[in-house]
């Protein structure tokens, strides 16, 4: 991982570029299905998708074709004007989630969740007054980098450094209802829930525990959010992660694959809380331009789609299968596997970047999410075949723990 600086590009990257990340010395120049390739022409098997971002994998024909399209007719033009890509979009997510009434468009994951939080109080404040302004998070849980979301995020080596970040937030356990009943007030204006906890370490939400902060968030004149911005959009097999529990939350965050890979967030209300939120009271630039929300119908048309669905069942379905073979091969090094669909958690007996490196070397790339967490978030669009790659690289790659 030390890089050895070789070509322009990465001397560029490493004299210029805030070194916030660390990145392994290649530099990656086109992408082809689910496979990337750096500037020597080696070829890597990607299971991180960008982090979850790119659904249906590099180089798709019609993404390439609406992008291309779209820029050379309109690429922005602000909130101030209508344009017919947005109202598309926000109609394709509304009406396959007939729990939500209205869109707000942002430009990022962290973005939607600032926006929510602030609906959520806004919307406490125009019922029940002042003073019901609290939110409750969960160990374990990522929400982004800015002030708000930092502030509801449950590691402190993201949050402590940057004090005081938003104050009103508590943090109950996940999947521990007991400590949600404890944690929960009638200061409390919203709980907000990953129903598979992504950068947290693949933890997936019980049935039950979802039920409780509904009945909890209804006993309290409180908002449930669920923040779908890695779990949602299929990656799961369902269209939304919540789908299979019967829970339905007031307020939905969704952004990283939504659009095809260009930046977008997208928060999803109901009726009550859009009418809570008038003209002035939020805003972005961007966020909703015609390119992004163009090539976002693409993707919300070609996931929603029940046989690419299925396939991601199915596929799902031959991973997990790989997997406990692989954890059955591995009994000492393999402890637990997580997470649910295209969304998986290897929890490993020792440092999971090592495995991480290991695997690189063979050609795989995969996430970390914590310490011991191995992070898989292929492309929807995998084929069996791309599994097997996948697990007979980890095979060898587990080697590297004792
Ligand atoms: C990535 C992520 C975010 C933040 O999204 P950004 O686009 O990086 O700001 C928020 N919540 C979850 C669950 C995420 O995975």
């Amino acid at each position: 991982m030390t890089a050895e600086i070789t070509t322009e590009e990465l001397q560029n990257d490493h004299d210029y570029i805030l070194p916030v990340y660390v990145k392994p010395d290649f530099v990656i120049e086109r992408g082809e299905g689910a496979y990337l390739f750096d500037t020597k022409g080696r070829r890597y098997l990607d299971y991180t998708s960008g982090i979850a971002v790119n659904a249906l994998g590099y180089g798709d024909p019609e993404v390439s074709q609406v992008i291309a399209e779209q820029a050379t007719k309109l690429i922005h033009i602000s909130n101030l004007y209508h344009n017919g890509p947005a109202g598309t979009l926000a109609r394709l997510l509304i009406e396959r989630s007939p729990a939500f009434a209205k869109v707000f468009f942002s430009n990022s994951g962290a973005e939607a969740i600032e926006g929510a939080l602030k609906f959520a109080r806004r919307y406490a404040r125009d019922h029940f007054g002042e003073g019901k302004t609290n939110i409750i998070a969960f160990d374990g849980s990522f929400h982004g980098r800015t002030m708000g979301a930092v502030a509801v995020t449950a590691r402190e080596k993201y949050r402590d450094p940057f004090m005081p970040v938003m104050p009103g937030v508590r943090f109950a356990g996940y999947n521990d209802i007991a400590s949600l009943e404890v944690a929960m007030a009638d200061d409390v204006c919203a709980i907000l829930i990953e129903p598979i906890q992504g950068e947290g370490g693949l933890r997936t939400a019980d049935t039950a525990f979802l039920k409780a902060a509904r009945d909890l968030c209804d006993r309290y004149g409180a908002l449930l959010i669920f923040d779908e911005i890695q779990c949602g959009m299929g990656r799961t097999g369902s269209f939304w992660a919540h789908e299979t529990s019967g829970v339905a939350p007031d307020i939905l965050t969704v952004a990283k694959p939504l659009a095809g890979g260009l930046p977008i967030g997208a928060i999803l209300m109901s009726q009550a809380v859009a009418d809570t939120i008038h003209a002035g009271d939020h805003g972005t630039t961007f966020g909703g331009n015609p390119l992004v929300t163009a090539v976002g119908s693409v993707v919300v048309r070609r996931i929603g789609d029940p046989a690419f669905l299925s396939h991601v069942r199915e596929v799902a379905d031959y991973l997990d299968e790989s997997l406990q073979d692989l954890a059955a091969t591995h009994p000492g090094r393999i402890l637990e596997l997580r997470g649910r669909g295209l969304m998986r958690g290897i929890r490993v007996n020792g440092s999971a970047a090592a495995v991480r490196e290991a695997a690189l070397e063979h050609g795989l790339l995969v996430v970390t999410a914590g310490e011991d967490v191995l992070r898989l978030l292929p492309p929807l669009i995998i084929e069996q075949q791309q599994v097997d790659e996948a697990i007979a690289i980890l095979q060898r790659a587990l080697g590297v723990l004792a």
